[in-house]
This record gives structure tokens, sequence and C-alpha cells, in this order.
């Protein structure tokens, strides 16, 4: 099995390209290409492979996973899938960054990190912009199309022999997945778990109850599990369950 990752976007988010060496059949699990150079580069690893691309997946619906939907749809035509519960959110999500900024106010410059953020709400074009003054760090939401197939827990998603089982991890928000291949030993785990750390849960539609209890599932995983995170570094089971502070704080 071929993983190639690509660190894009300015909020550091890991962008996968997985595929099946034998059938050819590819996948990428949260695409947030924005600019023409990381439109080129994950578009070159996928045609120097002769790769077919099969599946967009999001972990999640945040806004640095999915940016890149739409142009990895237009460019190789491949169906769009995200958990049932995230699918609601991803067509409208200019309306739940309003919700989210309603409740919880600017948030801060990941660039300054004292400096509110700006933004600039466009219904009319389902568009956002978030943009800082200071610095000019600067983010456009642009608007995913609709997921084309709507994911469960135990799902699985298949690349040529390879079989991926879908694990409904919510707490980082409410439809979040991680993807699993025992014959692999490869958990591409999203924003849930993190080398040493974990996703969020303070967003309104977060829960650290439910991130709990998604933790405790991940860790029933075998040790040798390697841990593909939506941010920073990789892992393994072993490792998280003998030092993450959250797996082990959990009762
Ligand atoms: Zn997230
Ligand atoms: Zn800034
Ligand atoms: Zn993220």
């Amino acid at each position: 099995m071929l993983i190639k990752s690509f660190n894009f976007s300015v909020l550091e988010t890991i962008c996968y390209l997985v595929a099946d060496e034998k059938s050819y059949e590819a996948l990428v699990i949260d695409c947030n290409i924005r600019t023409q150079k990381e439109k080129e580069l994950l578009y070159k690893e996928i045609r120097e492979h002769n790769l077919q691309l099969k599946y967009i997946i999001n972990t999640h619906h945040h806004i640095d996973h999915t940016s890149g939907n739409a142009l990895l749809k237009k460019e190789f035509g491949a169906q769009i899938l995200i958990h049932e519960l995230d699918a609601l959110v991803l067509p409208e999500q200019w309306q739940w960054f309003e919700k989210t900024h309603n409740i919880m106010g600017e948030p801060l410059c990941d660039n300054c990190k004292d400096v509110k953020l700006n933004l600039k709400i466009m219904p009319e074009q389902k568009k956002v912009i978030i943009y800082c003054d200071k610095c000019g760090f600067k983010y456009e939401i642009f608007p995913s199309p609709p997921a084309d197939r709507l994911l469960r827990n135990n799902n699985i998603i298949k690349l040529g022999d390879i079989e991926f089982k879908v694990m409904h991890t919510p707490g980082h928000s409410p439809g979040g997945i991680c993807l699993y291949s025992e014959k692999e030993h490869v958990l591409f785990s999203g924003d849930t778990l993190f080398a040493l750390s974990k996703g969020r849960t303070d967003m309104f539609d977060g829960s650290e109850q439910d991130m709990k209890k998604s933790l405790k599932e991940l860790m029933k995983l075998p040790e040798d599990t390697v841990v593909y995170p939506g941010h920073m570094g990789l892992s393994t089971i072993g490792k998280e369950k003998k030092e993450n502070p959250y797996v082990l704080g959990i009762k």
C-alpha cells in the first residue's frame, strides 16, 4: 500500500493519498488543497503513479479537512464520502462557521496568536473569508459539493484488496470517523487522536464525553497499528496507550 502525506494549508492539516499498488485504486483523505502549487503537487503524484482516484474521504466536516473537495472532484470525478452526521454541514459550512462565531466569538490568529481575526461572511456565495490585519493570514472557505455516499460505523471502503473499516469516533465533531485497515496495520485518525494528544471538543457540536468513548474504542486496536493523524506526526496505538496523557486519564 502506498501512503503519501502532504502538509498543506496554513492550518497544518495533513492530507493523505492512499493507493493499492496492485489495482492502482486510490483515495484521498482530508483533501485541503487550496493553491495552484498544492494542486499540482497532489495531482502530479496521482498521475505519476497512474492512480485511479475512487474516493475523497473527509474524516470530519471542518474546513481545513474539506476545502479541496470541489477542486479534486472536478479534476478526477471521485466520490465524496463522509459520515452521515457531518454530511449535513458539508455544503453549508459557512452557516456552521457563523454559528461557531456567534457562540465562541472571533477566533485568534494562528500566526499572531493574540490578535483576533476578521470574518467576512457572504451567504449569497456560501463563502467565508477569515483574515488577519496584522500578519496577512487569510483563509477562504470554498464550499464543498454534497456527499456522494454517507458513512456509518463499521462500513467497509475497498481499495483493490485492501479494506478500510469506518470507525465512528465522535467528540471533535458529531460525525468524526477514523479509517482502520487490519491487514495493513494502519489507522487514519483524523482529529480524534493525535500523537500524545487529541482533538479539541470545545466547538458547539463537540463533546468531551464522546471523545473519551472514542479514544477508548481506538485503544482496543492492536498495539502495532500505525496512527496517521489529521495534524502533526505519526504514532502507534501502543505508544498512545502508554504515553498519551488524555488516554491515561480516561477512567
Ligand atoms: Zn477538526
Ligand atoms: Zn495574524
Ligand atoms: Zn483539523
